[in-house]
């Protein structure tokens, strides 16, 4: 398989930290001279950029959270005058002000070899038609995949999102070889092309290139049975960039995609207490940028959950693996003083033999009787779950909920609900509701 930038995404582990280190003092300087945020954040520690002598200095730094960079709105974060800055992005961030994020003509061309190297990794390469179905707009969604399809010398079609009759007719004359799209997008045009009578099999369609929500190895098969094609995660983060931080490999069955480290820093921490957490185990995704001019960031706090694996790949990449984004730190939900990941749930759900690799939709509802709280494990009814017997399927639910409990520490109760009352849209249909509040 190929692999677009030998040089950089082979690089032997001990060059990559020296390398690291240069650009990480280098960041530093730029944040500390140009951004009055980390001016600030650094002199209230008497940490000066010089003191950054290791990679294990940067520890001492505090975080960077989305916070404080809608704070920054809407250009105070930026660490090069204006007149050097070409693009101009933005993300809906959390609530309050959205987030600026500004490119130079550097950070553009690098973005664009980043999105490259993903698509070939993904297996991507110059004879391929590729069309875009993510959003061209202020949000970085589309724009680093555009260009980067542009740089391996692909063709690119960008269609945005939306209008799925047009967009199978597209895939289907254009003869279309590989979808980028978000996965529930993808199951959305597998839906159109059923209702269409367009059959998947007879499309040209190989790669399907995912990212933007989290999603499991049972939507993946889904996509793949569907579509005909293979899917292929990526990690796409506009704070750090936009698509291609990192990206799969052909060697799937090791789970993971390979962090561009050359040009981000990664940690993983324990959500709650911030504490480092050791590769393997399941924590935050922190990122500082090492060769953003624009909008450097250090110590972000992604929100992501991720491990982090540095165990060699066959494929021959050096560059760490995260795995793929197994939740959202933020979607915790604590019940009886215990923090649930909603993640976990779907982990669960996901392994039950009953579902024969289908993954039920689901939801967590949170609510409180008296002083209580109790949690409450939506699932909407699928072959394997559903027992005509009562006794049987009341056995079923209380095996499950045991189930549940041996992995998230809470006994929840487990009901089944109506196909399709749980929407695959997470603008809709909050993973989790809350009505203590
Ligand atoms: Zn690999």
């Amino acid at each position: 398989m190929a692999i677009f930038d030998p040089e950089a995404e082979q690089m032997g582990r001990e060059e990559l930290a020296q390398l690291q280190l240069e650009r990480l003092q280098a960041t530093l300087h730029r944040a500390y001279k140009n951004v009055k945020f980390y001016k600030r954040r650094f002199d209230e520690l008497g940490f000066l950029p010089e003191d950054c002598q290791s990679l294990e200095d940067l520890a001492r730094l505090p975080f960077t959270t989305r916070h404080d960079l809608a704070q920054g709105y809407p250009y105070e974060m930026f660490a090069v005058p204006l007149r050097e800055v070409v693009r101009i992005h933005s993300s809906t961030g959390s609530p309050g002000a959205p987030i600026v994020m500004g490119y130079t003509a550097r950070d553009l061309r690098t973005w664009a070899k980043l999105a490259a190297r993903a698509l070939t990794a993904a297996g991507v390469d110059r004879d391929d038609v590729v069309q875009v179905t993510l959003s061209y707009g202020l949000l970085t969604s589309a724009f680093g995949v555009h260009y980067g399809v542009e740089l391996l010398g692909a063709s690119v079609i960008p269609t945005g999102p939306g209008g799925s009759d047009r967009q199978v007719q597209i895939m289907r004359d254009y003869r279309t070889t590989v979808l980028v799209s978000t996965p529930s997008y993808a199951l959305v045009l597998a839906d159109r092309m059923e209702a269409l009578g367009v059959e998947a099999k007879n499309l040209h369609l190989k790669v399907a290139l995912l990212a933007g929500e989290p999603w499991t190895e049972a939507q993946r098969r889904e996509i793949e049975s569907r579509l005909f094609l293979k899917a292929m995660d990526h990690y796409a983060l506009s704070e750090a960039m936009g698509a291609g931080v990192a990206a799969e490999c052909a060697h799937r069955h090791l789970p993971g995609m390979h962090l561009s480290e050359d040009h981000f820093l990664p940690e993983v921490i324990d959500p709650q207490s911030s504490a480092p957490l050791p590769p393997g185990e399941l924590g935050e995704l922190v990122l500082t940028t090492l060769t953003k001019e624009a909008s450097p960031l250090v110590r972000f706090r992604t929100g992501d959950l991720v491990r982090l694996d540095y165990a060699p790949c066959p494929c021959g990449r050096t560059l760490a693996r995260i795995s793929r984004i197994e939740g959202r730190s933020d979607a915790v939900v604590i019940v009886k003083g215990i923090n649930i990941f909603p993640a976990r749930v779907g982990q669960v759900l996901a392994g039950l033999p009953e579902i024969k690799g289908k993954e039920p939709t689901y939801q967590l509802v949170v609510g409180r009787e008296g002083h209580l709280d109790y949690l409450e494990v939506r699932i909407e009814v699928q072959e394997g779950l559903f027992f005509d017997k009562m006794t049987v399927q009341r056995e079923f639910l209380l095996k499950l909920s045991r189930k549940l409990e041996q992995s998230i520490a809470v006994a929840p109760r487990v009901k089944l609900v109506e196909p399709g009352s749980i929407s695959r849209e997470a603008e809709t249909s909050p993973l989790v509701i809350d009505l203590r509040k």
